[in-house]
């Protein structure tokens, strides 16, 4: 199950060294069975919780019932997993775990998710970009990936489905990415929107691969971005450095109760027939925005949104806007004429056609 030693004796020879030797916070015991009087909380239930556990007391942390349904549903091991609030939490526990202030950096691809950066500054990490390939349907540069790695270079995001592009990158570009990191960097592979793909996930691979992290999320194709609740898959050893880092009671008690039960067998085939449903919509509005004047080109996509280039982006968002909807300016140099539109009910997407027409 674990990638050879040796692969992964430099993996986690590449995280902080102050991480690495961190003794982590001692979180009050969890024993269910008995009286809790160690936790300093309160002994009564306010009123209207209606919670199974109580929301008085602290959730245990990583709850197997949560943990071992996430890696059941992403096909791995409850060692390769840690949930969080999100997969942008777990962006943040990656940049904290290898990256040094003002000494590491980390690569990104724009134009791409922009909390790849953001995590990174916070942290004091420098950001390189290397864009993708406009003229190749963004495409990823792997070259000038490998061109721009260096001794201080810690983790390489890579979005695939890319927000806000929509295209995928073949599994075997990144397969063939990750192996030449090696001996210096991670590869992070965003996979936000992957339910939505005719690509699978890279999941399979993690065991042959100890410098692959993958970031899954319920906020897309699950329908829960409210819950907050993500996922970071890697080796074990990297499991158990972002676990030292991860607050200890960072899932709440109401996000337990209401996701664990929708990882259940029912609720995950409810989950792909509504992204069924979805990529029929998807299919619809991007056939039909293809024949409006203001639409110059319907980016293809992988993903539950669409990127459009437009004639006139400010005339698209405004009567967008008119018609009582929010779509997104992702205006930048890589994209000087988009919008991103998030495919909605069939309702909705009337709604836009109609505003644009
Ligand atoms: N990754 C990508 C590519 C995203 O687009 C988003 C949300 N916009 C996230 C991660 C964050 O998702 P979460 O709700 O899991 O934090």
């Amino acid at each position: 199950m674990n990638p050879d030693a040796q692969g992964m004796n430099w993996v986690i020879g590449r995280a902080r060294a102050d991480i690495r030797a961190l003794q982590p916070y001692s979180h009050a015991s969890w024993e269910p069975t008995l009286t809790r009087m160690h936790a300093n909380e309160l002994p009564w239930r306010v009123p209207g919780d209606s919670s199974a556990a109580g929301l008085n007391r602290y959730p245990e942390p990583q709850p197997p019932v949560l943990v071992q349904g996430l890696a059941r549903l992403y096909g791995v091991a409850p060692e390769q997993l840690l949930a969080g609030r999100g997969s942008d939490e777990a962006i943040d526990l990656l940049v904290r775990v290898f990256c040094r202030a003002d000494r590491d950096n980390v690569i990104v691809c724009p134009p791409t998710f922009g909390m790849f950066a953001v995590a990174a500054r916070i942290q004091g990490a420098a950001v390189v970009p290397v864009p993708l390939l406009k003229e190749r349907g963004f495409a990823l540069d792997v070259q000038g990936i490998l061109d721009r790695v260096d001794d201080n270079t810690k983790l390489v995001f890579v979005c695939s489905p890319n927000n806000p592009t929509g295209n995928a990158i073949p599994g075997a570009v990144l397969i063939d990415l990750c192996q030449r990191l090696a001996p210096r960097a991670l590869l992070v592979v965003d996979e936000a929107y992957v339910e939505f793909s005719s690509q699978p996930s890279l999941a399979a691979q993690l065991s042959q691969l100890p410098n692959l992290a993958l970031l899954r999320t319920l906020s897309k194709a699950h329908g829960l971005a409210g819950a907050r609740c993500g996922a970071l898959l890697a080796a074990p050893e990297i499991i158990a450095l972002a676990r030292k880092v991860i607050p200890p009671y960072a899932i709440t008690e109401m996000t337990v109760e209401t996701v664990a039960p929708l990882l259940q067998e029912s609720g995950v085939s409810a989950m792909r027939e509504r992204v069924q449903r979805l990529l029929v919509q998807r299919a619809r509005l991007a056939a039909a925005l293809g024949q409006c004047a203001l639409v110059t080109r319907v980016w293809t996509s992988d993903a539950n949104f669409l990127l459009l280039d437009c004639r006139d982006p400010d005339e698209v968002l405004a009567r967008a806007r008119r018609a009582g909807l929010l779509i997104r300016d992702v205006r930048q140099p890589a994209l000087p004429a988009s919008v991103r539109v998030s495919v909605g009910t069939p309702e909705e997407n009337d709604r836009l056609l109609e505003s644009l027409r």
